[in-house]
């Protein structure tokens, strides 16, 4: 089977307005903790999900067909029972949430830094086929950025015992990645933000795969599939009824 390609995130031009953008929208953005004490509050830190109940309009630019719109948009409702936001799928190109759909990368804005692109420009792509077996799990996955979570495999708490080596070799042969983009998208930790605060969960849907080649000692993630009962958790606590 043909592996999808990895997903990036689509990183804001300029930190500080991405900063801004999120605290307009929901003033807990600027509230960062580390280690339970009150952090200062710093732009590189800040959270970006959007204000809870609030409506999200979700449009496809240049759908490639309907079944292949309707089955994505299957696949992001199952995030809906977990979220107080009401996700509203326009037919024109206007949304908050602008999908293409062209192959074969994957990549999103993470929640609130979609504000920060222009009107007609896309904040997600979903590159995986819809005949592919990830593509559901693709979808939910770019999906989950846009709701504003970000890589569960870079958690503090994560501690992956990556074979770095083999990794770049692995991610250079494969998709043709640079070392600093692996050492961006895979082995930098994130901040913990003050609503992120739910446990490391290898079961994510946000968690990349992690074969056991590409690790030090027996040590592997599965590909996960569907949204974890920790994805849920965190989307209640960050998007409350
Ligand atoms: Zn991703």
């Amino acid at each position: 089977m043909l592996h999808p390609h990895p997903c990036k995130i689509m990183e804001p031009v300029d930190i500080q307005t991405s900063y801004e953008a999120a605290i307009t929208e929901n003033p807990d953005n600027g509230n960062t903790v580390a280690g339970g004490g009150r952090k200062k509050r710093g732009v590189s830190t800040h959270s970006k999900f959007w204000a809870s109940n609030r409506t999200l309009k979700v449009a496809f630019l240049n759908p490639p067909s309907d079944i292949h719109r309707e089955t994505a948009i299957k696949a992001i409702k199952s995030w809906q029972p977990s979220i107080n936001l009401k996700l509203e799928f326009v037919s024109g190109s206007e949304g908050d949430i602008r999908i293409t759909m062209e192959a074969p990368l994957n990549y999103s804005a993470i929640g609130t830094d979609a504000t920060l692109r222009a009107p007609g420009e896309n904040t997600m792509n979903i590159g995986t086929s819809p005949n592919h077996p990830w593509f559901e799990a693709a979808v939910l996955h770019e999906f989950g950025h846009a709701l504003g979570l970000e890589h569960e495999h870079q958690h503090p708490k994560a501690n992956i015992p990556w074979n770095k080596p083999v990794v770049y070799a692995h991610y250079w042969t494969a998709f043709q990645w640079s070392k600093e983009e692996v050492d961006h998208n895979l082995f930098q930790s994130l901040e913990i933000s003050a609503v992120r605060t739910t446990p490391y969960d290898p079961t994510s849907i946000m968690h990349y795969p992690v074969p056991n080649e590409l690790t030090i000692g027996d040590w592997s993630v599965q590909k996960n599939i569907s949204v974890s009962q920790n994805d849920r958790r965190l989307m209640r606590k960050i998007y409350p009824k």
